[in-house]
């Protein structure tokens, strides 16, 4: 029999998942802070708590997908989580999912954190690549990984609450520094006026050519031999200035660009031009 559960938190993230238990025939108990969102649901099935306490005092599976964790503690505050399988889908920092992990073991519950690797639409159509990161109460994991399977694949992390947070933050960290350098080729091909559609199959396929550095990079981090394999050594890439020259004669400002250009620099300054990008993480570390 498909697994009862709550569900507290019904924006565009929390309706997408809500949609997909009912749909799989789980028993769901809904709460979100404008009731209006709620009764729409109810028409497919959903049972709408009056207030959060109603809503956790109904199942003992919770699933919270609200705002931050300023709202979560909010929602969560006064309640009775006594015995209760709290997991957080709420994108929150790593230290923010240990504290409430803390918490929540202080108030009796169980708790696991995720972060979702998806936007709503992705969410019930496992073709889309969709998946949630995992990391906290193994226990907890194993009784309700197949309830949480519904809406996305699962990935589990281990036991360090902060740690799917931790991964949720690292792979939009990538994705941004991939968004700034489209920005700014974008920006370098519009000040000649060529139409970036044109460009855009150039720069899709060039990127995903490039990624073969994510794995090399790690391995050399890995192994501690950052001259291993090196192809396109920093001295060559940082040195003629040619992309931050480019950019200024363009008319385009440097503000994306320079930072990872003036990191490389460093590193060939502290005597590294033989290394390619292992060593710019080491330089990134402040603590
Ligand atoms: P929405 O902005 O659509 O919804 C926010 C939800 O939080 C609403 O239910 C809102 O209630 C509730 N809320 C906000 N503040 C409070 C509060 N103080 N007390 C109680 N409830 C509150 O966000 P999403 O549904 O898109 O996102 C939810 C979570 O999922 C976020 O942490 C987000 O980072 C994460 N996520 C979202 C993705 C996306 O693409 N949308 C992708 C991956 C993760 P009300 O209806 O009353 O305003």
């Amino acid at each position: 029999n498909p697994t009862p559960l709550t569900l507290l938190g019904l924006g565009a993230m929390g309706t997408a998942l809500a949609h997909t238990w009912l749909t799989a025939g789980h028993p769901l108990t809904i709460w979100n802070r404008s009731p209006h969102r709620a009764q729409a649901l109810t028409t497919h099935g959903a049972t709408a708590a009056p207030t959060p306490a109603d809503a956790i005092a109904a199942n003992q599976l919770i699933v919270v997908c609200l705002l931050d964790d300023a709202s979560v503690e909010e929602t969560l505050t006064g309640t009775d989580l006594t015995g209760k399988d709290i997991v957080n889908l709420t994108t929150s920092t790593p230290d923010q999912a240990r504290t409430r992990a803390t918490w929540a073991e202080q108030h009796g519950a169980r708790y696991l954190d995720g972060g979702i690797m998806a936007v709503p639409p992705m969410i019930g159509n496992p073709d889309t690549g969709a998946y949630v990161l995992y990391s906290g109460n193994r226990p907890l994991y194993d009784t309700h990984w197949r309830t949480l399977a519904v809406p996305a694949s699962t990935t589990y992390l281990g036991e360090n609450p902060g740690h799917a947070a931790l991964y949720d933050v690292a792979l939009l960290s990538g994705m941004y520094g991939m968004i700034a350098g489209i920005t700014h080729a974008y920006a370098l091909l519009r000040a000649d006026h060529i139409p970036t559609q044109d460009f855009a199959p150039l720069l899709t396929s060039w990127l995903t050519a490039m990624t073969f550095t994510a794995p090399k990079t790690a391995h050399q981090l890995d192994t501690g031999d950052y001259t291993k394999d090196v192809v396109s050594n920093l001295a060559m890439q940082a040195g003629a200035d040619t992309l931050l020259r480019t950019a200024q004669d363009q008319g385009v400002s440097t503000e994306l660009l320079a930072p990872f250009v003036d990191l490389m620099k460093r590193r060939v300054a502290d005597g590294h031009g033989d290394e390619e990008f292992a060593g710019l993480v080491d330089l990134l570390r402040t603590t």
